[in-house]
């Protein structure tokens, strides 16, 4: 069958920057299911998949609005490092999550730090990097009602409580 909304797709995929470095691969992690249509995954790869069919190989070139957005500035802070309340060492590529401006929860990469001040980067790591996906469709199946109302997909091996 086709790809349209609420479907289930089964893929596997690597993703490399414009230099071709590997960025993220299903390889050894098993192929990615997810729900068609739910934003579960960047726009440009999304729009780029409907229409397409199990056995479809594609590649796919996503520029940063289609993917994970461009690079913010403002979205760079620099935070006292007593604000941190953690018994954990902060080391550079920590995350966390912290709550924006507008209340949403994000997640913030310490980019850097010294003694006194930790810098945290808001942005998604890819953010203003423009994305490359091979993609090989694997299966395509109708997703289920509860998987359209939870907007994602549900594997057997996987239980999660709602
Ligand atoms: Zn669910």
């Amino acid at each position: 069958m086709k790809i349209t909304d609420n479907c289930a797709v089964t893929l596997d995929y690597t993703l490399t920057d414009d230099q071709g470095t590997v960025l993220d691969s299903s390889e050894g992690r098993g192929d990615f299911t997810y729900l068609h249509g739910a934003s579960n995954i960047v726009p440009g790869l999304e729009s780029a998949l409907t229409g397409k069919g199990s056995g479809d190989e594609l590649t796919v070139h996503v520029e940063p609005d289609q993917g994970y957005g461009d690079h913010i500035k403002a979205l760079i802070q620099k935070v006292p490092s007593e604000m941190f309340e953690t018994d954990q060492e902060i080391t550079v590529g920590m995350q966390f999550h912290a709550q924006s401006a507008e209340g949403q929860m994000v997640v913030v990469t310490v980019t850097e730090m010294d003694d006194e001040t930790i810098t945290v980067d808001g942005n998604h790591p890819l953010a203003g990097t423009a994305l490359n996906f091979a993609v090989n469709v694997i299966d395509v199946r109708d997703a289920t009602e509860e998987e359209i109302a939870h907007g994602h997909v549900h594997s057997g091996d996987c239980s999660h409580d709602h």
